[in-house]
């Protein structure tokens, strides 16, 4: 029987509020082949979060042994005092088994694993305009008036990387979005590079 073929790495980033969270979830419904790494954070959860299941929390002495350990794929410092990484061993595993995963992650941590996978995909979530991301900020309840500032500044450094990215999807309307996740899907799985075992049974006489 022919090998499964290796999953996608697929890396979401955009600016808190544009709805990665909503996208990727709405993607997922559909398609139980796609799993989610689950990151770990020295930050505390925001009400409604759980351990394990939005982030897996743990004290910064944690995180360092975890470090020291070289269980990240990539690890980054947030916002001036949080620290977010990725879990290597989930990504891996589920890679091997065929299951696409997504890294919900920021510009630096894509970098990170552009740098480290050069196979992963990079996609940018971006909102149709900066006010509009504001609104949502505002919209969601849990931020206070210093983080929206914050956030929404951030936002505007995290478009700049935008060129860096292999695609951007603008969420506007979710479905549409997702729709346009599915499109990146499927065109990456089409690429010759990752089908050189069907070439070569093409190409040494045999049926695919
Ligand atoms: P939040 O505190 O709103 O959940 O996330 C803050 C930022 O950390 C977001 O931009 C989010 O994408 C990023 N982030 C979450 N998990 C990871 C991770 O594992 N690695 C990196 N580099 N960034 C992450």
């Amino acid at each position: 029987m022919a090998r499964k073929k290796k999953g996608l790495l697929l890396v979401v980033s955009g600016p808190a509020g544009v709805g990665k969270g909503t996208v990727n979830a709405a993607l997922m419904a559909k398609h139980p082949e796609i799993r989610m790494s689950v990151s770990a954070t020295t930050r505390l959860p925001r009400p409604g979060e759980i351990d394990g299941v939005h982030y897996f929390f743990k004290t910064k002495e944690e995180f360092d042994r975890m470090i020291a350990e070289d269980a990240f794929l990539e690890y980054m410092h947030v916002f001036g005092m949080n620290y977010y990484g990725t879990p290597k061993s989930f990504v891996e595993e589920e890679r091997e088994k065929g299951n696409h995963v997504i890294l919900e992650i920021d510009v630096q941590g894509a970098k990170k694993v552009k740098a480290a996978c050069p196979d992963a995909v990079l996609v940018f979530i971006a909102p149709p305009s900066l006010s509009i991301l504001k609104a949502r900020l505002v919209g969601r309840g849990t931020e206070t008036q210093e983080s929206i500032d914050v956030r929404t500044a951030t936002a505007l450094d995290e478009l700049k990387a935008l060129p860096d990215y292999d695609y951007m999807v603008i969420n506007d309307v979710v479905e549409e979005a997702v729709s346009e996740m599915e499109a990146i899907l499927s065109a990456e799985l089409l690429r010759t590079g990752r089908n050189t075992e069907l070439i070569t049974k093409l190409t040494g006489g045999e049926t695919i």
